[in-house]
């Protein structure tokens, strides 16, 4: 074989650090390393709920994949993945380009997972990349700058957040800073405008530790955010959503937090997959398939009780730098080595300067977690691009 080319398919956290560290790994003549991304940029996909508020500029999210990569050891090729073949080791793109490969690394995320609940697709926005956060953020402008025009009714003042995991609670809590804003900007009166927060679990946040929901519960009350509980959502409607006790709410802006699943394109590519993700093995690797990886959101890893990891930020990019090892491994005739997680807690942002949070035992409220937070954020972008994209996005944090 000559020189064996990997190719990389998205470049969110999982496909732009197994991109940086194997190119930091591998020799200039070792491999042969691509990378394939709809846009450009990387998204910092952990912000998103800001630029969709309107509390952050798109740019403290966007990363230019020129100021983290080395083009002259990675062909970057900006294109749309319709296809891949695993049999035929082939990756389709949206304009009919095919590309061969000789190793795979699929890193193409997750996308909504809306249950198949009546009219979520057609009329709910969704917090998934940096192009659908802009849609949602005007929306809302758009909405209140219509309130007078349409007879002062609630509908266009009316934010549905349908979902109560961490996506949800951090763009609710986010949204509920920025409404006093918008409100002046429209000259829309305080209490025509209503956020609301819907939860099918008894509490927010289900499964996360009990003394930190309760906090968070308090706090999306005390920052005005209705709070409603144990209530699917059953249907949604371009009026607004019906819950599953038959009441509706009418609102023109819905978003809808409800969870994810991995993205369809993996799931028709014929490789063994649940809800879109594939079950890796010990090494990353898709069933049966030795020379092809799935790291981040679209593949799926489990603890030792059995139970999955949920999927997050933080283990995709510990994924990209195992999977990573182990391609460089490979192309060298080396042994593999297991992936083993080592999670360090999670925080989670309540508005600009608050939080919650749990690392190690250790629980953390308020600005000590929002604190943390940006620290864990600025420690990626090191990660990633060492000093000049640290200090190029360092204002942003302030
Ligand atoms: P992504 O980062 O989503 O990257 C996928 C990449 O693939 C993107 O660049 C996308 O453009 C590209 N792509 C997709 N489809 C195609 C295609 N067909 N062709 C070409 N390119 C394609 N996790 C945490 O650990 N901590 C947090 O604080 C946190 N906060 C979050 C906040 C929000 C609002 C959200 C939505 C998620 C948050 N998460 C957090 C979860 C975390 O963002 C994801 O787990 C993480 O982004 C997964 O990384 P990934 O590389 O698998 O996918
Ligand atoms: P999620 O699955 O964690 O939460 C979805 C929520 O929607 C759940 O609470 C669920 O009960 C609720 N829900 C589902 N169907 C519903 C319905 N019909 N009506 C009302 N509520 C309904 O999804 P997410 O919040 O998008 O998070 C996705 C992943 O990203 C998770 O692994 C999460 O840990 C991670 N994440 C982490 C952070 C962080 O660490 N700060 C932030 C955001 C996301």
């Amino acid at each position: 074989m000559g020189t064996p080319k990997i190719v990389i398919l998205g470049a969110g956290y999982g496909g732009l650090m197994t991109a940086t560290s194997l190119v930091r790994t591998l020799e200039y003549n070792e491999a042969d390393v691509w990378l394939v991304n709809k846009h450009d940029y990387h998204y910092v996909t952990t912000h998103l709920h800001e630029p969709a508020a309107g509390t952050a500029k798109d740019d403290k999210v966007r990363i230019p994949l020129k100021d983290v990569l080395d083009f002259d050891r990675i062909h970057f090729r900006q294109g749309t993945v319709s296809a891949f073949d695993p049999q035929a080791q082939t990756v389709t793109l949206s304009d009919g380009e095919v590309l061969t490969y000789d190793y795979l690394v699929v890193a193409l995320g997750s996308e909504p997972e809306t249950f198949g609940i009546e009219g979520l697709r057609e009329h709910a926005f969704s917090i998934r990349s940096l192009n659908s956060v802009r849609i949602i953020r005007e929306h809302i402008e758009y909405m209140f700058s219509r309130y007078h025009a349409e007879g002062g009714n609630p509908a266009y003042t009316t934010i549905v957040v349908g979902g109560a995991g961490f996506t949800g609670v951090e763009f609710v809590t986010e949204l509920a800073e920025r409404l006093p804003a918008l409100c002046r900007m429209y000259d829309v009166p305080k209490d025509a405008v209503r956020l609301v927060s819907i939860e099918a679990a008894p509490t927010v946040l289900p499964g996360f530790d009990p003394a930190l929901v309760q906090y968070a519960e308090a706090k999306l009350k005390e920052k005005g955010i209705e709070v409603h509980t144990n209530t699917p959502i059953k249907a949604c409607t371009e009026d607004g959503v019906v819950l599953g006790d038959g009441q509706e709410i009418r609102s023109k802006t819905v978003v809808w937090t409800g969870g994810v699943r991995g993205n369809r394109v993996v799931e028709q590519s014929g490789l063994e997959t649940v809800r879109g993700r594939v079950k890796v093995d010990a090494y990353l690797r898709a069933p049966g398939y030795e020379n092809v990886f799935v790291v981040g959101d679209a593949s799926v890893v489990f603890k030792e009780d059995g139970r999955p990891y949920p999927p997050t930020a933080q283990l995709a990019v510990q994924q990209g730098k195992a999977c990573a090892y182990n391609l460089a491994a490979l192309v060298r005739g080396m042994p593999l080595r297991p992936f083993k997680p080592e999670l360090l807690g999670t925080l989670a942002s309540l508005g600009k300067w608050e939080g919650i949070g749990i690392v190690g035992k250790r629980r953390l409220y308020g600005i000590w977690a929002s604190l943390l937070k940006r620290g864990a954020d600025l420690r990626y972008l090191w990660q990633l691009g060492g000093f000049p994209v640290v200090l190029k996005k360092m204002r942003y944090f302030a």
